[in-house]
């Protein structure tokens, strides 16, 4: 049984990609159970008003239940909405519902808009090794809370056409996000998502992607296979579901590339 090394500081990592559909989602959730089926203290937020990542946790998330827009618009601590994931320890997850779809709109007017998240992370009492934020496929306001929360971003890129075209939005957020109000934010990892081996063009795209962006990107890769589309409606992740697949045999090598990348940069510093 292999376990992951612990970070030596927190690592908080913001899983963004304002495409919708390229893995942001699937990748938040496979990774946060692999880290902490591994001997990692992980939480993810779930920051987009679908709600993916509380169903892929099978975290109870209708109307009425305390979530992420509680602390965001109303200011109540993030310990007090977190959730425990069952038959995962060490993994909790603060839901969404779909109060969060207002949220964009209702900060706004909100004091310190763009920081809500980071505060009620600062303020947040346990202890985690991993904070993943799942966020929405769009760059408003709770992508730019996101960004400015974390000290890391993670962006899952498709392999497929245009897969690189749709970047430079995001990369022009975050180089605002880091003139004005996160400097350190770091790009650390890009992760090649729902990989097709038998089509030329996900190589190339793969290579493109390489080239562009040379060590942030996972060796591991991800491949497009169906057990990972399967396991959110068992409530599960693929992890659980079937840890022997090829997509949670890669989300594994991904999620342990993360951590061993994650103990150098404590040896760096
Ligand atoms: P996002 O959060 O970026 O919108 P999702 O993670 O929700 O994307 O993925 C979009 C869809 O693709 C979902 O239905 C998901 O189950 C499916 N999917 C994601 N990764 C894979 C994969 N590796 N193989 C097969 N299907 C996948
Ligand atoms: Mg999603």
């Amino acid at each position: 049984d292999v376990t992951m090394p612990r970070p030596v500081a927190p690592r908080i990592m913001c899983v963004a990609n304002q495409k919708g559909g390229v893995g942001k989602t699937t990748s938040a959730v496979n990774l946060a159970v692999s880290l902490a089926l591994h001997g990692n203290r992980v939480l993810v937020v779930d920051l987009d008003p679908q709600g993916n990542a509380s169903t892929g946790l099978n975290v109870p998330h209708h109307a009425g239940v305390p979530d992420v827009y509680d602390c965001l618009v109303n200011g109540v601590p993030l310990a007090e909405v977190a959730q425990p994931v069952e038959g995962i320890p060490n993994l909790a997850c603060v839901p969404a519902t779909i109060d969060l779809a207002g949220a964009e709109i209702e900060l706004v007017s909100v004091v310190a808009r763009e920081s809500r998240l980071g505060r009620a992370i600062a303020a947040y009492p346990d202890e985690f090794d991993y904070l993943l934020i799942d966020c929405p496929p769009s760059l408003g306001l709770l992508t730019v809370n996101a960004l400015v929360a974390a000290k890391e971003v993670l962006i899952p890129i498709q392999c497929e056409y245009y897969a690189l075209e749709g970047l430079n939005q995001l990369l022009n957020n975050i180089n605002m996000v880091q003139a004005h109000l996160n400097p350190t934010l770091d790009i650390s990892t890009i992760l090649l998502t729902m990989y097709d081996r038998r089509t030329r063009l996900a190589d190339a795209v793969e290579q493109d992607v390489r080239t562009h962006f040379g060590e942030k990107v996972l060796k591991a890769v991800i491949p497009r296979n169906v057990r990972v589309s399967e396991a959110p409606s068992y409530g599960q992740s693929v992890m659980t579901y079937d840890p022997g697949s090829r997509g949670a045999t890669s989300y594994f090598e991904a999620a342990l590339e993360i951590a061993e990348r994650g103990a150098k940069r404590g040896e760096e510093a």
